[in-house]
Order: C-alpha cells, then structure tokens, then sequence
C-alpha cells in the first residue's frame, strides 16, 4: 500500500478524552474516529488490523472443528420472551420497534437465535455435537462506554455455540475451545490468562475467561503464586468463602427508600464500592447512615428466576445483615434457597438502570432484583483495597499465595447446560428414539476489544508496538528524499514490488513529507520492520533496516533485503 493512496490520519496530540493509552495511540495512529460514545469507525489501518485478529480467531475456531455461519443483528422480541431475558435484560440491551410496532432487539448475543436455529435444524443426535460460530456485530447499550474499543456499544465479537446429546462431548468440545483461545491469544503473542469465571448472566455452570493482563484493565483476577490456579476476584471469592457445587450466582435487593446511588457515594464519599471490598462497604454505611441493605446470595443459578420469590421478605432493612439473621428473615434452610451463603451487606441503590449492567434480573411484585456486576464500579486504585482483603491467603487450592493482577477480558466460555434448550424447546430424539433437550455451551471472544487490549501490551512513549500477527503491515519503506532522488525512488520502487510479491504487506511511504514527519508516523502505527532507503546507503549497497521493537538497526545489502525480512 502507498501512503498516497490511503488514509494515513495521524494526529500529534493526544487527545484529551482518551483515558488509556490503546485509546490514545489508536486515535493518533488514525485507526479509529469515534463517531459518537460508544461508536467507533476502523479507517484503513485499523480495520487490517481487526481483519488480522478475525482471521486468527476463524483460522483457530475451523481448526477446533467449529463451522462458521452468519446471524442477524437485529433479532425479534419474541424469541427473548422465550427464554425470559426479554424481561430480565436491562437496559444494556436496545430495542427498537418497526413500522408495524413489532418489537425487536439489537443482538446484545445470541443464545436465542442460534436456539432456535438448531432446534429447527437438528432432529437426531447423529447431526450432534455440532459446533456454530459467527464473527458479527453486537450492541450493548453499556451504562458508561469508555477507552474507545475496548468498551464500546457496538463491537465485533466472535461468538460459538456448540450442541451436545451428552456431557462427555459438551465438555471434550468446551475442552478444545479452550485450548482454541489460548492458541489464539498465544499467536498474537498476547501475555494472558485463563481464570475460573462466574457464570453471570448468561447462566449456565463452569465458565473460564482470558484475561489479557494489562494494569488499566477493569477486572481483577486473583491467582496463585504456585500452582495454576486463577480465578476472577469473584470467583476466588466465592470459592475461597465456601461455595458450593460450582455454580455460583449473586442476587441484590435494589429498592430501599433513602438509599444512595454508587454514583453518589462515589461522588461525595469518594468511596468506591465493590462487594469484595468489605471495609469499604463497611465504611460506606457508616458515613451514609443509610439504611442498607440486605442481601447477597450465592448459589445455584436458577436463583436468578425461580428464588426470588422468597427474597422480598427482607427487604425490610437488615442494616448488617448477619447470614444467620437471613437466613431466619427468609426463613432458608439450605433446602429452600439452594446452597446460599450470604456474606456481605451490600449498599442498596433506588436507581436501578444505573447498575444493572447486562445482568439478569427478576421483577417480583414490582420489586426489581438484579445480577449486578460490581467489577464494573471498581476505581482502578482500589486494587489496593481488594488487595487488603484478599491478597495473602492461600486460595482455593491451597497451594502459595494468592495475588492480584488486573486484567482485560478479551474472551469467555460457558458452559450453559439444558437452560435455552429447554425453555426454547430445542430437543433432538436419542438412540433410544426419546426427545431429550440439547446440552448447550457457548464461547465468546471480544475481537475488536483485542485490537486495543494487545496495543495495552505493546507501546513505547513513540507509539504502537505491533506483534507481527496483528500488524497492519509487517514492513514499511521510507524512503528519504525520493522525489529529488531517482536512484532512491527507483529502489523504494523496486523492493516495494519484490516485497509485496514475497506476499509481505508493505506500507510505502510515498509521500513528500521529511524523513522525520514519516519516521514518526511509522512508529506511531507500529510497523515491525522498517526499511529506509538512502542515497548513501544505496552508494555502499544497502538498505537500513531498522526493528519496531528493539529499534536496533543494521544494514541489510540489497540483493539480500526480501530474505531478510522473511
Ligand atoms: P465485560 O465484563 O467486559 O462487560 P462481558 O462479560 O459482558 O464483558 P461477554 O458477554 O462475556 O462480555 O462477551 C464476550 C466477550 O465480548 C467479552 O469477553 C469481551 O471480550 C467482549 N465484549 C463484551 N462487551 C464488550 C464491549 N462493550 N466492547 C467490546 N468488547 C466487549
Ligand atoms: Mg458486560
Ligand atoms: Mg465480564
Ligand atoms: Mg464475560
């Protein structure tokens, strides 16, 4: 590609609404122009860059064995009111209506359509296991889009579903899709882990998430210094308190008179709540004086619907609730709330769209009770407190000690058992002829929130580092001065034309710019390889090469350039 020919949109400043550096340098390289919040277009060097990570993730995803095929954004309510999510999705999830008032969402995920999908398309088992993906868009009204890509409203995830008759091939295929994640994180040559993950919304039983680690990152992850366990900081909670069975859900009580929002407590205590953080949850009531909350429970997950009912009993304010105290409220035995333990008095908050962020929710007796993903509200400096409560334990595993690192989710599998199958009525008939409901899992990847989360990883105070696997392009051509010099413009031209046949993408900088203005943009964009042609080296026969990363430079004889760079 010539500069001449493209767009190469690079700007000086950083802009003064980037947080985080990804952000910043993805704006300044002229990948991507924001639209509006959340809303971002890919000019052309971001989008070979996004092209690059879909094309690992297709490439790692048909290896696993997983075919690929192609939903529609835009899905009918109908198929939303099956399941119940209609109802349970907040305000995360975008509606809109035709000219016929027919209700619609914008895909947020598609459990539902992929259900509903299989349960027309498959009829016996010997179609079973059967593994679908799409690389598609999504939208998610998030409450707070932020750091440009990496939470944006629309994104472009990778999302598969698999099929299964049987347990033992739903987890051979949850298996491979996990090895399929780390392959694909590993060829972008990303420094990542694979944590135990709560199930959240989506539902469902064992889950894992990949968490690239990057210190701006909005999750915590907690892991062991001596063995490989690592969990997300809820889980390593959860487990770590005495979880039992290996679902785990949470469930607050969200509408108490006089209670404040997080936002305001953020605001005017300079509090940060979380519900890992107990002292400060603690010390957040003291100073409110609020009358607080009750519950958090954990347990199975279908506390998410069918429980609840038992919940308005205390919503009477329990203001430190004991799990003892609760328990009575409830009137719970083990028995009718599923295996709960209750931990934390949890600050009630009246505005309830502001927290519900894409959790599931019940609304019993217009009462509204929601999943609330908490990491979403944790301050960045507050690792440091999360790091008081929990750093140094052994955990779960009891091997070493546990430690805290931040971390980016770029990637999730479920594993979501019977649950759409079974409300959506999706069944196949068994060997022995009988209808049995499809065993279900599904496993995401945030493909364009990758694109920032490797940028994380790889920057200097010059700009973007690209791993060779997601660069725009491997190597660029600066040639200086080539418009007053032809045996210059001759050679740029000629190496630009053995590159590109070697199949070697090449950014050839064929503008009438200094050298100093195209040195800065190439390091900015993060090209690998750089090659700079000059009279003086041309007089001696050779080219500078000079590396991206280790900004090491050598001369490179002419005749030798295209092997070189292979
Ligand atoms: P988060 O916790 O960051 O909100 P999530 O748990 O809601 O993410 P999933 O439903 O697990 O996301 O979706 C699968 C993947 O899609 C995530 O692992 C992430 O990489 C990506 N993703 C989710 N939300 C966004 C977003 N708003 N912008 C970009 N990528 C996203
Ligand atoms: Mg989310
Ligand atoms: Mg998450
Ligand atoms: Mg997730």
């Amino acid at each position: 590609m010539r500069t001449s020919q493209t767009l190469v949109s690079t700007l000086k400043e950083t802009p003064s609404d980037a947080e985080i550096v990804s952000h910043q340098l993805m704006l300044r390289a002229g990948m991507i122009r924001k639209l509006a919040s959340g809303l971002y277009s890919w000019l052309p060097t971001g989008l070979r860059t996004l092209r690059k990570v879909e094309n690992i993730v297709r490439e790692e995803m048909n290896r696993a064995g997983a075919v690929e095929t192609l939903m529609p954004v835009v899905q009918p309510a109908d198929l939303w009111q099956e399941t119940g999510r209609w109802d349970a999705m907040g305000p995360e999830m975008a509606r809109l209506q035709d000219r016929h008032h027919r209700d619609f969402v914008l895909g947020p995920t598609h459990e539902e359509v992929i259900t509903d999908i299989v349960r027309d398309e498959i009829k016996s088992y010997k179609q079973l296991p059967i593994n679908l993906y799409q690389i598609q868009t999504k939208f998610r009204d998030e409450r707070r889009p932020r750091f440009g890509v990496m939470r944006a409203r629309e994104f472009t995830m990778k999302d598969a579903y698999s099929f299964h008759l049987d347990q033992d091939t739903m987890d051979a295929t949850y298996d491979s899709m996990y090895a399929a994640y780390c392959r694909i994180i590993e060829r972008m040559g990303l420094a990542y882990r694979p944590v135990l993950a709560d199930t959240g919304a989506i539902g469902g039983s064992h889950s894992h998430e990949f968490q690239v680690l990057a210190q701006s990152g909005e999750d915590a992850i907690a892991y062991s210094t001596d063995s490989d366990y690592a969990a997300n900081i809820e889980k390593a909670e959860a487990l770590a308190l005495g979880e039992r069975g290996d679902a785990t859900a949470e469930m607050t009580l969200v509408d108490t008179p006089n209670a404040k929002t997080i936002d305001e407590l953020v605001e005017q205590h300079g509090i940060a709540i979380d519900k890992t953080v107990k002292t400060l949850i603690v010390k957040a009531a003291e100073e409110l004086d609020a009358e607080l909350v009750a519950l958090m429970v954990r347990g199975d997950h279908e506390l998410n619907e069918v429980k609840a009912e038992n919940l308005p009993q205390v919503a009477k304010p329990l203001q430190f609730a004991t799990e003892e105290e609760i328990r009575a409220a409830i009137g719970a035995g083990p028995g009718s709330l599923g295996p709960v333990d209750l931990k934390l008095p949890l600050i009630i908050d009246r505005s309830v769209e502001t927290l519900n962020d894409f959790g599931a929710g019940a609304n019993v007796d217009g009462k509204h009770y929601f999943n609330i993903n908490w990491e979403r509200d944790v301050a960045l400096p507050e690792v440091a407190d999360l790091r008081n409560v929990i750093e140094g334990d052994a955990s779960p595993c009891g091997k070493g000690t546990l430690k805290i690192a931040r971390g980016i989710e770029v990637g999730h599998i479920f594993q979501l058992g019977t649950k759409y199958s079974e409300s959506m009525n999706a069944t196949v008939l068994n060997e022995q002829g009988k209808a049995t409901p499809l065993i279900m899992g599904c496993y995401g990847i945030g493909v364009s929130r990758i694109v920032a989360a490797a940028i994380e990883q790889n920057h200097d105070d010059r700009g973007i580092i690209w791993p060779d696997a997601i660069a725009p392009y491997q190597v660029s051509i600066i040639p200086m001065n080539m418009h007053k010099s032809h045996r210059v413009a001759e050679l740029a031209e000629k190496l630009y034309a053995e590159l590109t046949a070697a199949g070697i993408e090449v950014l050839f900088d064929d503008r009438k710019d200094r050298p100093g203005v195209m040195f800065a943009d190439h390091e900015l964009i993060g090209i690998p390889h750089n090659i700079v042609i000059g009279e003086r080296g041309i007089d001696a026969g050779n080219i500078e090469y000079k590396s991206r990363r280790s900004g090491e430079k050598s001369d490179v004889a002419i005749d030798d350039v295209v092997s070189f760079i292979q």
